[in-house]
């Protein structure tokens, strides 16, 4: 791979001709249309969101004479270069100069490129910019754009993955599924969780129909003029979803739907009985991991783990112990209620605390409550062996 450092592009020029979709909510051209800002492995522009704060600070660096650091072109052909690294601060400056966004100036006004005092405005423009222009193959451009995660907000797995195998499926899945303009979003919210221009809707979808080997699986569609299994899966899931549980709670969000889907979509639900268990597990004081519900319903109420009921806290344990144990040393048994009636050497064995666990006499799951009154102490193998049951 080629690489020239060139020292004396400036803002002015970089800017001349710069286009921005707010649609898309991409940069699309600058360096009077020679350069493409936003080729389709790059993401979407990210630095409006959190309020700005991210294209202001690129504003107030350049003012302030600080580097912005370094950008990356690629030659692409003669008279057609592309931006590798460096698009989002790029496209501040686009914006900025294009009166997209203001700064706040030194007493907290909101100052916009169009009303700034000259000079400023010729600093600004005169900035010379550091950049280094690339030639390459596709493939050794990159294997590099894939080692390189410089200043800024670093790409996330999925945004590597869709430079690595960009390409028109990407194209398409990213129209799908990382385009805040569709309509859908808004309920695919209730499943996934993250953010769209952070490519984390696509990489749910695609975890989901690939069982999450997303790699192999962009990689074998890589040329696919379409992606049409991609969305009918993801569909089914969120239709899935939607039917057997009618209401939408927040922990739902972010759970992995794929999985269950494949697991118990064949078996069939009472929506309105599923609704009144799931009623039931919210309002339940004992229940502290709620996303596990959703599971443990869908398997038959069975696997109480997910759920991580309440367990007894020490104090409970230390005086149900108390209680036990002076009981058995008066009758000369033990204080474990299962060897006590045993036909051992431990018939008469006194445990220590450390030697016991706390155990519900009528269990979670048949109404038990984690109450000092529902509680006894067990020694450990009987303990175990109960739970097991
Ligand atoms: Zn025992």
């Amino acid at each position: 791979m080629k690489t020239i450092l060139k020292t004396n592009i400036t803002v002015k020029d970089i800017c001349e001709g710069f286009v921005y979709n707010e649609l898309e909510g991409k940069g699309l051209f600058g360096l009077s249309g020679k350069l493409t800002i936003q080729p389709e492995y790059q993401r979407n522009y990210i630095y409006a969101s959190d309020g700005g704060k991210r294209e202001m600070a690129v504003i107030e660096s350049i003012l302030k004479g600080y580097p912005i650091g370094l950008i990356y072109f690629n030659q692409v052909s003669e008279n057609n270069l592309e931006v590798l690294d460096g698009q989002q601060r790029i496209t501040s400056v686009g914006r900025f100069v294009t009166d997209k966004f203001a700064i706040k100036d030194e007493n907290g006004m909101e100052q916009y490129f169009g009303g700034m005092a000259k000079d400023k405005k010729a600093r600004i423009l005169g900035t010379k910019l550091l950049i280094y222009e690339c030639e390459g193959t596709e493939s050794e451009i990159k294997e590099w754009f894939r080692t390189i995660n410089i200043a800024g907000v670093p790409l996330n797995n999925q945004e590597l993955l869709n430079a690595v195998y960009s390409g028109h499926f990407v194209t398409l899945g990213k129209e799908e599924f990382s385009n805040s303009q569709n309509a859908n979003i808004q309920k695919w919210s209730a499943y996934v969780s993250g953010s769209v221009n952070r490519q984390d809707f696509l990489e749910c979808a695609l975890s989901w129909v690939s069982k999450d080997n997303i790699g192999d699986y962009m990689s074998s569609h890589r040329f696919d003029k379409n992606i049409t299994e991609l969305k009918k899966y993801f569909n089914s899931v969120i239709d899935w979803v939607s039917t057997v549980f009618i209401d939408v709670a927040s922990e739902m969000r972010g759970l992995e739907w794929g999985r269950l889907y494949e697991a118990y979509h064949k078996k069939s639900y009472n929506p309105k009985k599923v609704l009144e268990e799931v009623q039931k597990l919210y309002g339940d004081p004992y229940v502290k991991n709620r996303k596990g519900i959703f599971e443990f319903i869908l398997g038959g109420l069975i696997d109480t783990k997910l759920l991580e009921v309440r367990i007894f806290d020490e104090a409970t344990k230390k005086t149900v112990y108390a209680t036990q144990t002076a009981k058995a040393e008066k009758k000369g048994e033990s204080n474990c209620s299962h060897c006590a009636i045993g036909h051992d050497a431990n018939k008469e064995k006194i445990w220590s605390l450390s030697d016991m666990d706390a155990d519900h006499v009528a269990a979670w799951s048949k109404g038990g409550a984690t109450s000092a009154k529902n509680c006894e102490m067990l020694c450990k193998t009987h303990n175990r062996a109960k739970g097991n049951r």
